[in-house]
């Protein structure tokens, strides 16, 4: 087997023909008539980014009701990972829905939660003793390390940054930076929450250069003079951000803001939940500067669709609340952990760190090469299989969100999957399954390319 023909779990082909086709307009009749249905059944406030009614999928394509088969550049926002549909996921999950489905964790418990568990300690950064405990979503994950750094240190404030997101509860949406739509009309927000600079390389005054200790110097002057260092329970960040656009710290900045948290006694919360997994071409995005969190928090990435989320932190830390203070009825559901450990295993052997890279490394000199053609990609950004464009409008830095909506239209109507972010509406995200045929990257490359040629 090649790289052309990378093949999710080893020894097995793709079920589904790896291929880009389209068939009908996108969407089709089948998925006009299905998305009437929604209209009548589901409220406008949940919303789509493409609304092609998907019947399968797997490894790197998404088919439709109208029997389109598109290339997936979003992995249903970073967690197919391992590929839609992963044989060894499906394999795992459907022999424990035979023997049981729940039982609940905090009334019986099984095996696989406390392998899952056992595995985050081991391989989140850092070698010291940890405790893990499962949820079921990214901002229950959040909002957990908040509730655990406040007990832990008996302090009240949390230190978030610009463009960040966190979820969308109550306090992960007063974590999260950006009002519309995550905030707009849902107040009023959590107390003692407080937002500072991020270190924005593309949108730092001074220039990406400077970008990383200013920008730490900045927070955390702000941090102790408007809270006082020694009020802040945690600092929660994004090692790359996600929906804020794949905004990715300048060097200095985690370390910064790391080194300050250790001297002042607050924790170092690193939200992961969009970069874990291999994403970032490191299994953590923490790990590529050395960064050694306090709490770690999982979600996405972690179980191949299966809704699960983990919580990671310091024994010393995670020990202190007190028996029956955390949980939850579905957190860590029997079938989830089973894909959870089929997922760590598939990203084990199938060397999906190194594949993350490798698209990477792919995937950025073809967009730079296209950024030095079309003067409206400002800039080309991230790691791994998390890698974007922002679009501006030329000659300027004036973020363009209307020519991001048009570009990502086109992807659509000729069969590429991609979506879009950044607090301004203008940055194109990619997120491949890291499992994608090379061809089938490249022809979504072309496909981008020809999207910015009409
Ligand atoms: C998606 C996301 C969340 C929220 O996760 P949900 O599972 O949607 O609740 C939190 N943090 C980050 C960084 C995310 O990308």
């Amino acid at each position: 087997m090649t790289s052309q023909d990378f093949a999710p779990t080893a020894g097995t082909a793709a079920r589904l023909p790896q291929e880009r086709r389209v068939v009908t307009e996108i969407p089709g009749p089948r998925s006009r008539e299905l998305q009437q249905r929604r209209i009548a059944a589901v409220p406008p406030g949940v919303g789509s980014v493409l609304p092609v009614y998907v019947t399968d999928a797997d490894g790197g394509v998404v088919v439709d009701a109208d029997g389109n088969s598109l290339i997936d550049f979003g992995s249903g926002i970073a967690v197919t990972n391992v590929g839609n549909a992963n044989p060894r996921v499906a394999e795992r999950v459907a022999r424990q829905a035979g023997r049981f489905t729940h039982t609940c964790f905090m009334v019986a418990p099984y095996e696989s939660y406390v392998a899952v568990c056992e595995r985050l300690n081991r391989l989140t950064p850092g070698d010291h003793e940890k405790r893990s405990f499962l949820v079921n979503s990214g901002a229950e994950a959040v909002e957990n390390a908040v509730k655990i750094a406040r007990y832990a240190t008996g302090r009240q404030a949390v230190v978030v940054f610009d463009h960040g997101y966190h979820g969308r509860t109550l306090l992960t949406m007063t974590l999260t930076a950006k009002n519309m739509p995550y905030k707009q009309g849902f107040g009023p927000y959590a107390p003692e929450v407080y937002r500072m600079p991020m270190a924005y390389p593309y949108r730092w005054p001074t220039g990406p250069a400077n970008c990383g200790p200013e920008a730490a110097a900045q927070a955390i002057e702000q941090i102790t003079k408007q809270i006082g260092a020694s009020n802040v329970a945690a600092v929660v960040v994004e090692p790359i951000q996600g929906e804020g656009g794949f905004v990715e710290p300048a060097p200095g900045f985690l370390p910064a803001i790391a080194e300050f948290c250790r001297e002042s006694g607050a924790l170092f919360v690193a939200d992961e939940v969009q970069t874990g997994f291999a994403r970032t071409g490191d299994l953590f995005a923490c790990e590529h500067e050395g960064i050694v969190p306090d709490i770690v928090t999982t979600a996405k990435g972690i179980a191949g669709g299966l809704p699960l989320a983990g919580v990671t932190g310091r024994a010393e830390i995670m020990d202190r609340v007190h028996g029956g203070g955390l949980g939850g009825t579905y957190g860590g559901n029997p079938l989830a952990c089973e894909a959870a450990l089929a997922v760590l295993e598939e990203i084990e052997e199938g060397g999906l760190v190194e594949r993350a890279r490798r698209i990477g490394e792919i995937m950025l000199p073809r967009l730079r090469e296209l950024a030095g053609r079309y003067p409206a990609i400002g800039d080309v950004r991230g790691r791994g299989a998390m890698i974007a464009i922002e679009l501006v409008r030329e000659g300027t830095k004036e973020p363009d969100p209307e020519l991001t909506a048009e570009i990502a239209r086109r992807c659509h109507a000729r069969g590429l999957l991609v979506l879009t972010a950044g607090t301004y509406g203008n940055v194109l995200r990619f997120l491949p399954p890291l499992v994608i045929p090379e061809r089938l990257l490249l022809e979504g490359l072309d496909v981008i390319e020809a999207a910015f040629a009409l």
